[in-house]
């Protein structure tokens, strides 16, 4: 391909992503394809000789499109959004043109410069202290695996990297039981063991662990020989949106000098409107390491994930290693490799720069507050369905409810609802019952569009529950 007919290309298929988007409502919003069937229309064999841009194209309209799920779809209900603003999507174009790898200030000055500016602006707009510096990550899974590795390394005296853990007793981490599964993968990856982590009960109405439980736990595991190493507090939990109260649950953390991290990938971007900071961030400012995935409910184009730090010493005491080849000679800069574990990174700041100029940060606050505003009227009236319960009320924009009769008839009406196309939602656990969660989110989802949700699940569920 030469670059007329890339250019040529590009605006083609500039072209159909707009009209992909245009029309997005009228297409169904989970993929509905059966597994094979895409794999079953790719070719056994790559081709030997180049083949024509028209041809891929087609291909990828008849062939991929139909078994793609259309995450930007604005009756997407399920897990939680991973947005793609219109502008940021523009900037990862540019990103993926410039192609550059941003490991080091070297390889990438403006990149550097920029991660650093935005990270700030994020610092800023959520009201985190001044000082607190931090470093953009592909996912709020890589955030959490460095902040787990630096309690780790600062509870056996940053000698685990080079000795090894054996001898270094059972090293504790402390959270409840309404962490995402990145929290376990973190613990299992680090060495310390799903064993070794401890999960306290969520309690009250937005499901924290309790301090009291907190304290008692690590101080059985003191008396035991144990090693507490960190507590793991959230903003908004992947299951029913659990918070904990950060207050109480670092007070206990600092009485045993316990590294803290807070993950709050999902809720932490309702963080830029003060109400909500009043209500679920008071305290957050003594955390040490704070994630937050811009790239879910803020709009900022897959992937994207701001880890907050206190103070960076510690991570980089952990992460930082610098070979000869990485060497760079001249004044004192940042490498972000040096605090994470990926030594290659792409160009993420660009779409935050992107998004947040385009909309400025009012723009997206009327966004998140009218997702909070219509999943709250999407679950009166849901609660309002005969036979139907609201199991735990919205926090923020995600509540959870059940239809009439077993865990069984639960799974049906997900299932029926998803092949059905118009929304699509997914089921959670809770109180040992599965659920079915119901979140708001979507960048250009409506109210009509969250709305449009409640007679969709009365008519799928009549035809269901009627055999
Ligand atoms: N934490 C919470 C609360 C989440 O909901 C999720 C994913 O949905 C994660 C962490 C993991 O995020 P990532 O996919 O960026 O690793």
């Amino acid at each position: 391909m030469n670059w007329d007919e890339f250019s040529d290309w590009g605006s083609k298929i500039a072209a159909w992503a707009a009209d992909y988007h245009k029309t997005m409502r009228d297409r169904p919003v989970r993929a509905q394809t059966v597994p094979g069937e895409i794999a079953a229309r790719l070719p056994m064999a790559p081709p030997e000789a180049g083949e024509a841009m028209d041809d891929i194209m087609a291909d990828f309209e008849s062939i991929v499109l139909p078994g793609m799920t259309n995450w930007q779809h604005p009756r997407f209900f399920a897990y939680f959004p991973a947005n793609a603003a219109p502008p940021s999507m523009l900037a990862e174009m540019l990103v993926t043109t410039i192609a550059a790898q941003c490991m080091l200030w070297q390889t990438s000055p403006a990149a550097t410069e920029m991660e650093g500016v935005m990270v700030d602006w994020l610092r800023q707009a959520m009201e985190l202290p001044d000082g607190m510096t931090g470093v953009i990550q592909d996912s709020a899974s890589s955030a959490t695996l460095s902040a787990v590795l630096t309690m780790r390394e600062r509870a056996t005296g940053y000698t685990g990297n080079r000795h090894g853990l054996s001898g270094k007793g059972a090293l504790r981490v402390y959270c409840s039981d309404q962490v995402h599964s990145s929290i376990d993968r973190a613990c299992w990856v680090a060495g310390i063991g799903q064993d070794n982590l401890v999960k306290l009960p969520g309690r009250g109405p937005r499901y924290s662990m309790d301090a009291d439980d907190l304290r008692a736990a690590i101080k059985a595991d003191l008396a035991a020989g144990h090693v507490p190493a960190g507590v793991i507090a959230i903003t908004g939990g992947t299951g029913i949106g659990a918070c904990d109260q950060l207050g109480d649950v670092l007070k206990v953390a600092q009485e045993f000098d316990l590294y803290t991290h807070l993950d709050a990938a999902w809720a932490g971007a309702a963080m830029i409107c003060p109400e909500f900071r009043a209500d679920f961030w008071a305290d957050v400012e003594g955390y040490d390491s704070i994630v937050f995935n811009p790239h879910k409910w803020l709009g900022a184009q897959f992937d994207c994930s701001v880890q907050f730090l206190r103070d960076a010493t510690p991570q980089l005491n952990t992460l930082k290693i610098e070979p000869e080849y990485l060497k760079t000679t001249g004044a004192e800069v940042v490498n972000y490799s040096e605090w994470t574990i990926p030594l290659g990174r792409r160009f993420r700041a660009l779409k935050l720069w992107f998004l947040i100029r385009a909309y400025g940060l009012e723009g997206l606050r009327t966004r998140l507050r009218n997702h909070v505003l219509w999943a709250g009227e999407v679950c009166e009236a849901i609660r309002a369905l005969d036979g139907f319960e609201i199991v735990t009320e919205p926090i923020l924009s995600l509540f959870s409810f059940r239809a009439p009769g077993d865990d069984a008839a639960q799974q049906a009406l997900v299932d029926a609802l998803n092949a059905d196309g118009r929304i699509y939602i997914t089921q959670g656990a809770f109180g040992g019952q599965k659920i079915i969660r119901f979140q708001v989110g979507q960048f250009d989802s409506t109210r009509e569009d969250a709305m449009s949700a409640v007679p969709v699940i009365q008519e799928i569920w009549a035809k269901i529950s009627k055999g």
